[in-house]
Protein backbone atom coordinates (compact mmCIF):
# COMPACT_ATOMS: atom_id res chain seq x y z
CA UNK A 1 0.00 0.00 0.00
CA UNK A 2 1.28 3.29 -0.73
CA UNK A 3 1.57 5.35 2.39
CA UNK A 4 3.90 8.82 2.47
CA UNK A 5 6.07 9.57 5.75
CA UNK A 6 3.12 10.77 7.67
CA UNK A 7 1.13 7.55 7.41
CA UNK A 8 -1.59 9.05 4.82
CA UNK A 9 -2.60 5.98 2.40
CA UNK A 10 -3.97 7.01 -1.26
CA UNK A 11 -6.98 5.05 -2.16
CA UNK A 12 -8.20 8.00 -4.56
CA UNK A 13 -6.28 9.10 -7.85
CA UNK A 14 -7.55 12.04 -9.72
CA UNK A 15 -6.76 11.81 -13.26
CA UNK A 16 -6.73 14.76 -15.74
CA UNK A 17 -7.54 13.69 -18.84
CA UNK A 18 -6.94 17.66 -20.63
CA UNK A 19 -6.70 20.85 -19.02
CA UNK A 20 -9.01 22.40 -21.39
CA UNK A 21 -12.34 23.49 -20.62
CA UNK A 22 -15.08 24.98 -22.48
CA UNK A 23 -16.59 27.40 -19.73
CA UNK A 24 -15.64 30.24 -18.80
CA UNK A 25 -16.11 30.13 -15.02
CA UNK A 26 -15.74 33.51 -13.23
CA UNK A 27 -13.67 32.05 -10.72
CA UNK A 28 -11.49 29.18 -12.78
CA UNK A 29 -11.19 30.76 -16.71
CA UNK A 30 -13.21 33.69 -16.85
CA UNK A 31 -10.93 34.35 -19.72
CA UNK A 32 -11.69 30.50 -21.44
CA UNK A 33 -9.08 28.50 -22.69
CA UNK A 34 -7.08 31.37 -24.40
CA UNK A 35 -6.62 31.75 -28.45
CA UNK A 36 -5.26 29.01 -30.58
CA UNK A 37 -5.89 26.03 -28.06
CA UNK A 38 -7.17 23.23 -29.57
CA UNK A 39 -10.29 21.32 -28.07
CA UNK A 40 -8.18 18.17 -27.82
CA UNK A 41 -5.38 19.92 -25.62
CA UNK A 42 -1.73 19.28 -26.11
CA UNK A 43 -0.50 16.06 -26.13
CA UNK A 44 -2.54 14.64 -23.40
CA UNK A 45 -2.12 11.12 -22.19
CA UNK A 46 -3.58 8.40 -24.45
CA UNK A 47 -5.92 5.71 -23.47
CA UNK A 48 -3.19 3.24 -23.58
CA UNK A 49 -1.30 5.44 -21.22
CA UNK A 50 -4.46 6.34 -18.73
CA UNK A 51 -4.68 2.15 -18.76
CA UNK A 52 -0.82 1.91 -17.90
CA UNK A 53 -1.52 4.67 -14.74
CA UNK A 54 -4.32 2.90 -13.88
CA UNK A 55 -2.84 -0.50 -13.51
CA UNK A 56 -0.01 0.65 -11.61
CA UNK A 57 -2.31 2.55 -9.20
CA UNK A 58 -3.87 -0.19 -8.43
CA UNK A 59 -1.73 -2.36 -7.50
CA UNK A 60 -0.40 0.52 -5.18
CA UNK A 61 -3.84 0.12 -3.21
CA UNK A 62 -6.29 2.46 -5.42
CA UNK A 63 -9.20 1.76 -5.18
CA UNK A 64 -11.29 4.85 -6.78
CA UNK A 65 -10.48 7.13 -10.04
CA UNK A 66 -11.97 9.94 -10.80
CA UNK A 67 -11.13 11.42 -14.73
CA UNK A 68 -11.42 15.27 -14.44
CA UNK A 69 -9.86 18.29 -16.46
CA UNK A 70 -10.58 20.63 -18.13
CA UNK A 71 -13.87 19.20 -19.19
CA UNK A 72 -13.33 15.30 -19.74
CA UNK A 73 -16.28 15.10 -22.02
CA UNK A 74 -14.24 17.25 -24.51
CA UNK A 75 -12.30 14.20 -25.08
CA UNK A 76 -13.70 12.43 -28.00
CA UNK A 77 -12.32 8.60 -26.46
CA UNK A 78 -13.53 9.14 -23.10
CA UNK A 79 -15.22 5.99 -23.48
CA UNK A 80 -12.64 3.63 -24.04
CA UNK A 81 -10.98 5.04 -21.67
CA UNK A 82 -13.28 4.97 -18.87
CA UNK A 83 -13.30 1.02 -20.21
CA UNK A 84 -9.19 1.18 -19.71
CA UNK A 85 -10.04 2.29 -15.97
CA UNK A 86 -12.82 -0.74 -15.51
CA UNK A 87 -10.05 -3.09 -16.83
CA UNK A 88 -8.49 -3.36 -13.72
CA UNK A 89 -10.60 -5.16 -11.01
CA UNK A 90 -8.92 -3.55 -7.84
CA UNK A 91 -10.61 -0.45 -9.06
CA UNK A 92 -14.08 -0.14 -7.30
CA UNK A 93 -15.04 2.94 -8.27
CA UNK A 94 -14.92 4.77 -11.32
CA UNK A 95 -16.60 8.19 -11.61
CA UNK A 96 -16.13 11.60 -13.09
CA UNK A 97 -16.42 14.93 -12.84
CA UNK A 98 -17.97 17.60 -15.60
CA UNK A 99 -19.68 20.77 -16.39
CA UNK A 100 -22.53 18.30 -17.77
CA UNK A 101 -22.60 20.19 -21.62
CA UNK A 102 -22.16 16.49 -22.71
CA UNK A 103 -23.81 14.90 -19.98
CA UNK A 104 -27.61 14.13 -21.55
CA UNK A 105 -26.23 12.51 -24.96
CA UNK A 106 -23.28 11.32 -23.14
CA UNK A 107 -24.19 9.50 -19.89
CA UNK A 108 -26.01 6.55 -21.29
CA UNK A 109 -22.39 5.55 -22.73
CA UNK A 110 -20.22 6.10 -19.95
CA UNK A 111 -22.47 4.17 -17.29
CA UNK A 112 -22.54 1.21 -20.35
CA UNK A 113 -18.58 1.69 -20.04
CA UNK A 114 -19.05 1.24 -16.15
CA UNK A 115 -19.08 4.50 -14.31
CA UNK A 116 -20.00 4.59 -11.32
CA UNK A 117 -20.51 8.20 -9.99
CA UNK A 118 -21.09 11.21 -11.62
CA UNK A 119 -19.81 14.95 -10.33
CA UNK A 120 -22.10 17.51 -12.50
CA UNK A 121 -20.65 21.09 -11.74
CA UNK A 122 -24.16 23.66 -10.93
CA UNK A 123 -23.12 26.44 -9.26
CA UNK A 124 -26.43 28.40 -9.88
CA UNK A 125 -29.99 27.24 -9.93
CA UNK A 126 -30.81 30.12 -11.86
CA UNK A 127 -30.68 29.98 -15.54
CA UNK A 128 -29.49 33.74 -15.53
CA UNK A 129 -27.01 33.40 -12.74
CA UNK A 130 -25.38 29.87 -13.96
CA UNK A 131 -25.32 31.83 -17.57
CA UNK A 132 -23.25 34.36 -15.59
CA UNK A 133 -21.14 32.16 -13.50
CA UNK A 134 -20.22 30.16 -16.57
CA UNK A 135 -20.49 32.28 -19.76
CA UNK A 136 -22.83 29.22 -21.07
CA UNK A 137 -26.87 29.44 -21.23
CA UNK A 138 -26.79 25.37 -20.27
CA UNK A 139 -28.44 25.17 -16.94
CA UNK A 140 -30.98 22.53 -18.12
CA UNK A 141 -28.45 20.86 -20.12
CA UNK A 142 -26.93 20.14 -16.82
CA UNK A 143 -30.19 19.37 -15.24
CA UNK A 144 -31.40 17.04 -18.22
CA UNK A 145 -28.19 14.93 -17.50
CA UNK A 146 -28.50 14.79 -13.82
CA UNK A 147 -31.44 13.16 -14.24
CA UNK A 148 -30.95 10.77 -16.60
CA UNK A 149 -28.17 9.93 -14.39
CA UNK A 150 -30.29 9.26 -11.60
CA UNK A 151 -32.48 7.41 -13.82
CA UNK A 152 -29.68 5.17 -15.01
CA UNK A 153 -29.12 4.50 -11.35
CA UNK A 154 -25.47 6.40 -11.20
CA UNK A 155 -24.20 7.91 -8.06
CA UNK A 156 -25.01 11.59 -8.62
CA UNK A 157 -23.16 14.55 -6.73
CA UNK A 158 -23.38 18.47 -7.33
CA UNK A 159 -20.79 20.71 -6.94
CA UNK A 160 -21.34 24.05 -6.21
CA UNK A 161 -18.62 26.71 -4.73
CA UNK A 162 -19.53 29.36 -2.75
CA UNK A 163 -19.22 32.62 -4.03
CA UNK A 164 -20.43 35.41 -1.66
CA UNK A 165 -21.57 37.85 -4.53
CA UNK A 166 -22.95 34.84 -6.48
CA UNK A 167 -24.99 32.03 -5.00
CA UNK A 168 -24.53 32.45 -1.01
CA UNK A 169 -28.06 34.14 -1.68
CA UNK A 170 -29.56 30.88 -2.72
CA UNK A 171 -28.46 28.73 0.01
CA UNK A 172 -32.09 28.34 0.90
CA UNK A 173 -33.04 27.70 -3.03
CA UNK A 174 -30.56 24.94 -3.25
CA UNK A 175 -31.69 23.36 -0.06
CA UNK A 176 -35.38 23.27 -1.18
CA UNK A 177 -34.08 21.42 -4.06
CA UNK A 178 -32.23 18.59 -2.56
CA UNK A 179 -35.68 18.19 -0.25
CA UNK A 180 -37.05 15.47 -3.56
CA UNK A 181 -34.01 15.76 -5.41
CA UNK A 182 -31.41 12.41 -4.41
CA UNK A 183 -28.13 14.18 -4.82
CA UNK A 184 -25.45 14.54 -2.77
CA UNK A 185 -24.99 18.51 -3.09
CA UNK A 186 -21.21 19.46 -2.19
CA UNK A 187 -20.47 22.98 -1.67
CA UNK A 188 -16.79 23.48 -1.95
CA UNK A 189 -15.26 26.88 -0.36
CA UNK A 190 -13.39 28.94 -3.23
CA UNK A 191 -10.08 28.29 -3.24
CA UNK A 192 -7.55 30.69 -3.98
CA UNK A 193 -5.79 30.20 -7.13
CA UNK A 194 -2.49 31.77 -8.57
CA UNK A 195 -5.05 33.79 -10.96
CA UNK A 196 -7.80 34.40 -9.16
CA UNK A 197 -6.84 36.61 -5.88
CA UNK A 198 -9.21 39.56 -6.45
CA UNK A 199 -12.02 37.10 -7.27
CA UNK A 200 -11.40 34.79 -3.84
CA UNK A 201 -10.54 38.62 -1.77
CA UNK A 202 -14.40 39.48 -2.77
CA UNK A 203 -15.86 35.97 -2.68
CA UNK A 204 -14.51 33.76 -0.29
CA UNK A 205 -17.29 32.20 2.12
CA UNK A 206 -16.08 30.05 4.97
CA UNK A 207 -17.72 26.72 4.81
CA UNK A 208 -18.24 26.35 8.79
CA UNK A 209 -20.48 28.72 9.05
CA UNK A 210 -22.91 26.74 6.56
CA UNK A 211 -21.96 23.97 8.68
CA UNK A 212 -22.72 25.75 11.65
CA UNK A 213 -26.36 26.56 9.73
CA UNK A 214 -26.68 22.59 8.98
CA UNK A 215 -25.93 21.31 12.74
CA UNK A 216 -28.87 23.74 14.12
CA UNK A 217 -31.49 22.56 11.08
CA UNK A 218 -30.39 18.79 12.25
CA UNK A 219 -28.53 17.62 9.31
CA UNK A 220 -25.95 15.11 10.67
CA UNK A 221 -22.69 13.64 9.96
CA UNK A 222 -22.41 10.66 7.42
CA UNK A 223 -19.47 7.99 8.66
CA UNK A 224 -16.61 8.30 5.74
CA UNK A 225 -14.86 5.65 4.21
CA UNK A 226 -11.16 5.21 2.95
CA UNK A 227 -11.69 6.30 -0.34
CA UNK A 228 -13.93 9.18 0.44
CA UNK A 229 -13.12 12.27 -1.18
CA UNK A 230 -12.64 15.92 0.48
CA UNK A 231 -16.09 16.23 1.93
CA UNK A 232 -18.08 16.00 5.07
CA UNK A 233 -21.52 14.28 4.30
CA UNK A 234 -24.49 15.00 5.82
CA UNK A 235 -28.23 13.80 5.72
CA UNK A 236 -31.32 14.75 7.12
CA UNK A 237 -34.55 12.64 7.25
CA UNK A 238 -36.99 15.40 5.80
CA UNK A 239 -34.58 15.22 2.76
CA UNK A 240 -34.08 13.04 -0.36
CA UNK A 241 -30.57 14.65 -0.81
CA UNK A 242 -27.42 15.06 0.83
CA UNK A 243 -25.27 17.95 1.54
CA UNK A 244 -20.99 17.44 1.09
CA UNK A 245 -18.96 20.02 2.49
CA UNK A 246 -15.58 20.91 1.45
CA UNK A 247 -13.31 22.94 3.25
CA UNK A 248 -10.43 23.43 2.14
CA UNK A 249 -9.14 25.94 4.47
CA UNK A 250 -10.62 24.29 7.30
CA UNK A 251 -8.36 22.89 10.21
CA UNK A 252 -6.88 19.39 9.79
CA UNK A 253 -8.27 18.77 6.07
CA UNK A 254 -5.11 17.70 4.91
CA UNK A 255 -4.66 15.49 7.78
CA UNK A 256 -7.10 12.91 5.99
CA UNK A 257 -5.50 13.59 2.72
CA UNK A 258 -5.79 10.31 0.74
CA UNK A 259 -5.89 11.75 -2.85
CA UNK A 260 -2.79 11.85 -5.29
CA UNK A 261 -3.22 13.94 -8.85
CA UNK A 262 -2.18 13.25 -12.90
CA UNK A 263 -2.14 16.18 -15.13
CA UNK A 264 -3.32 15.69 -18.50
CA UNK A 265 0.45 15.61 -19.55
CA UNK A 266 1.39 12.41 -17.22
CA UNK A 267 2.78 14.71 -14.15
CA UNK A 268 2.61 13.67 -10.50
CA UNK A 269 1.24 16.12 -8.42
CA UNK A 270 1.54 15.31 -4.76
CA UNK A 271 -0.89 18.18 -3.84
CA UNK A 272 -3.65 20.13 -5.46
CA UNK A 273 -1.27 23.37 -4.17
CA UNK A 274 2.24 22.12 -5.02
CA UNK A 275 5.29 23.69 -6.87
CA UNK A 276 5.53 21.55 -9.37
CA UNK A 277 4.85 17.96 -10.82
CA UNK A 278 6.76 15.24 -11.43
CA UNK A 279 7.28 14.29 -15.09
CA UNK A 280 6.44 11.15 -15.26
CA UNK A 281 5.18 10.58 -18.93
CA UNK A 282 8.39 8.87 -20.41
CA UNK A 283 7.77 5.89 -17.96
CA UNK A 284 4.16 6.20 -18.76
CA UNK A 285 4.51 5.91 -22.64
CA UNK A 286 6.75 2.64 -22.12
CA UNK A 287 4.05 1.08 -20.73
CA UNK A 288 5.63 -0.90 -17.75
CA UNK A 289 3.29 -0.81 -14.87
CA UNK A 290 5.49 -2.51 -12.50
CA UNK A 291 8.37 0.30 -12.75
CA UNK A 292 5.71 3.09 -12.87
CA UNK A 293 4.54 1.91 -9.74
CA UNK A 294 7.93 1.69 -8.78
CA UNK A 295 8.92 5.21 -9.15
CA UNK A 296 5.56 6.66 -7.51
CA UNK A 297 6.83 4.94 -4.61
CA UNK A 298 9.60 7.01 -4.69
CA UNK A 299 8.58 10.28 -4.88
CA UNK A 300 5.54 9.98 -2.42
CA UNK A 301 8.42 11.02 0.31
CA UNK A 302 7.97 14.43 -0.71
CA UNK A 303 4.42 14.82 -0.20
CA UNK A 304 4.55 17.54 2.88
CA UNK A 305 2.02 18.15 5.79
CA UNK A 306 -0.50 20.52 4.06
CA UNK A 307 -0.98 22.73 1.70
CA UNK A 308 -0.18 26.78 2.31
CA UNK A 309 -3.45 28.44 0.99
CA UNK A 310 -3.98 30.10 4.84
CA UNK A 311 -0.65 31.94 3.53
CA UNK A 312 -1.62 32.70 0.08
CA UNK A 313 0.43 30.41 -1.51
CA UNK A 314 -0.99 28.34 -4.43
CA UNK A 315 2.14 26.67 -5.95
CA UNK A 316 2.30 26.22 -9.56
CA UNK A 317 -1.49 25.87 -9.60
CA UNK A 318 -2.51 29.11 -11.44
CA UNK A 319 -6.16 27.62 -12.13
CA UNK A 320 -8.22 24.54 -11.04
CA UNK A 321 -8.79 23.40 -14.49
CA UNK A 322 -5.09 22.61 -14.99
CA UNK A 323 -5.38 19.84 -12.55
CA UNK A 324 -9.11 19.09 -12.45
CA UNK A 325 -9.47 20.48 -8.45
N1 LIG B 1 -14.89 20.76 -16.10
C1 LIG B 1 -15.27 19.95 -15.00
C2 LIG B 1 -16.29 20.68 -14.15
O1 LIG B 1 -16.72 21.75 -14.53
O2 LIG B 1 -16.69 20.13 -13.13
C3 LIG B 1 -14.13 19.41 -14.16
C4 LIG B 1 -12.99 20.33 -13.81
S1 LIG B 1 -13.37 21.57 -12.62
C5 LIG B 1 -11.78 22.35 -12.42
C6 LIG B 1 -13.58 20.63 -11.13
C7 LIG B 1 -14.25 21.35 -10.00
O3 LIG B 1 -13.39 22.34 -9.48
C8 LIG B 1 -15.54 22.03 -10.37
O4 LIG B 1 -16.57 21.62 -9.52
C9 LIG B 1 -15.23 23.50 -10.16
O5 LIG B 1 -16.36 24.22 -9.76
C10 LIG B 1 -14.18 23.43 -9.08
N2 LIG B 1 -13.33 24.62 -8.99
C11 LIG B 1 -12.66 25.25 -9.99
N3 LIG B 1 -11.98 26.30 -9.51
C12 LIG B 1 -12.20 26.36 -8.17
C13 LIG B 1 -11.76 27.22 -7.13
N4 LIG B 1 -10.94 28.23 -7.33
N5 LIG B 1 -12.18 26.95 -5.87
C14 LIG B 1 -13.01 25.89 -5.62
N6 LIG B 1 -13.45 25.05 -6.58
C15 LIG B 1 -13.06 25.28 -7.85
Amino acid sequence: MLQDNFGRRFYYLRLSVTDICNYRCNYCLPEGIGCGRSLEGENPLSVAEVGTLVRAFASLGTEKVRLTGGEPSLRKDLVPMLEAVRASDKIRRLAITTNGYRLPSQIDDWHRAGLDQVNVSIDSLDPAQFRHITGHDRLDKALAGLDRALALGVDTKVNAVLMRKYNLAELDNFLAWIRETPVTLRFIELMRTGDNHEFFASNHVSGSDIETLLLREGWEQVIRTRDAGPAREYFHEDYAGRIGLITPYGKDFCASCNRLRISAQGKLHLCLFADQGFDMREIIAAGDSDALAAHIRELIVDKTAGHQLHEGFTGATRNLAMLGG
